[in-house]
């Protein structure tokens, strides 16, 4: 049984491509940061390697070992040069406890214009018995000779409401306070259910999210002086922690988003939901270009 929420359509490619022993030599996995790309390569990985007859069991030696990364044939391979090459090494040699060895590489839009060619040339003459599973946010990030020769495989955000439904059953939230905080939570992952698992188990998230949006209101609402002071802070902090800074710009795109949708009476896409009233008050203070002037400064 696939351990995993959503995405039955790869699931049903993978298994009917067993029943037509027709297992693609590379996959490419496809879908924005935290959708789960990670995971799914791993229950994929189980599917290819699991003996037996419903897969995967998650319970053989194979699926186990795969769990526990401990397979002498799944190999996580980095993105430089000296581990590409190291493929080139391994792939020949016979698998030791599988009938085929998996190399998954993570982040694939990271691969080096070195790594890339010399990815290229294993992908060009595969040998029998191995399977690549790169994972990349977005196509174009890859050279796209190596992206012709992969099966793609898109992930896609799944509903607010699956997600509620899958944070509410995973982490058997039953209090009203729980279950406010898996609403919120559920509408502002976009649908990537590995950001929803991570913001939830994340005791800081609420509270960092909630400095950002003051920070945007100190923006918005404060005069020259003391945006260059913001900005000034922000730019020694992106030097600091570049993804902190994109978190907090993230969160503000969220903001500006939810307040170009209430001034269309859009309320019900809106994802700031515990921040509504003020969203509204901020929307009929401004106009739209003055807070978009304002973050930009
Ligand atoms: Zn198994």
């Amino acid at each position: 049984m696939w351990k995993f929420e959503g995405q039955e359509h790869i699931y049903k490619l993978i298994q009917n491509s067993m029943v037509k022993t027709r297992i693609n030599h590379a996959y490419l996995l496809l879908g924005p940061e935290h959708i789960g790309k990670t995971t799914l390569s791993l229950e994929i990985t189980k599917f290819l390697h699991c003996i037996d007859e419903i897969k995967p069991c998650q319970n053989c030696d194979q699926c186990v070992r795969i769990n526990e990364t401990n397979h002498p044939d799944i190999v996580l391979v980095g993105n430089t040069i000296s581990e590409i090459r190291e493929i080139q090494e391994k792939v020949s040699l016979s698998p030791f406890l599988s009938n085929s060895k998996t190399f998954i590489i993570h982040n694939g839009e990271s691969l080096t214009i070195e790594a890339s060619n010399a990815l290229l040339k294993i992908l060009e003459e595969p040998p029998n018995n191995v399977t690549f599973i790169i994972s990349a946010t977005d196509e174009q990030y890859l050279p796209s000779t190596i992206a012709s020769r992969c099966q793609k495989l898109e992930l896609y955000p799944l509903s607010t409401e699956r997600i509620y439904d899958y944070l509410i059953q995973h982490f058997d939230i039953s209090n009203d306070e729980g279950k406010e905080e898996a609403k919120l939570i559920s509408k502002l992952s976009k649908g990537r259910l590995g950001w929803a698992i991570t913001a939830y188990t994340d005791t800081n998230f609420l509270q960092t999210r909630n400095h950002d949006i003051s920070l945007f209101d100190q923006i918005i609402n404060g005069d020259m002086s003391e945006r260059f002071l913001l900005s000034q802070q922000l730019s020694n902090n992106f030097n600091k922690n570049k993804d902190n800074i994109y978190t907090t710009l993230e969160t503000w795109l969220s903001y500006l988003r939810d307040i170009m949708l209430l001034q269309t009476n859009s309320h019900e896409l809106i994802i700031n939901i515990d921040y509504e009233k003020k969203l509204i008050e901020l929307g009929n203070k401004f106009e739209l270009s003055t807070i978009i002037e304002s973050i930009k400064v």
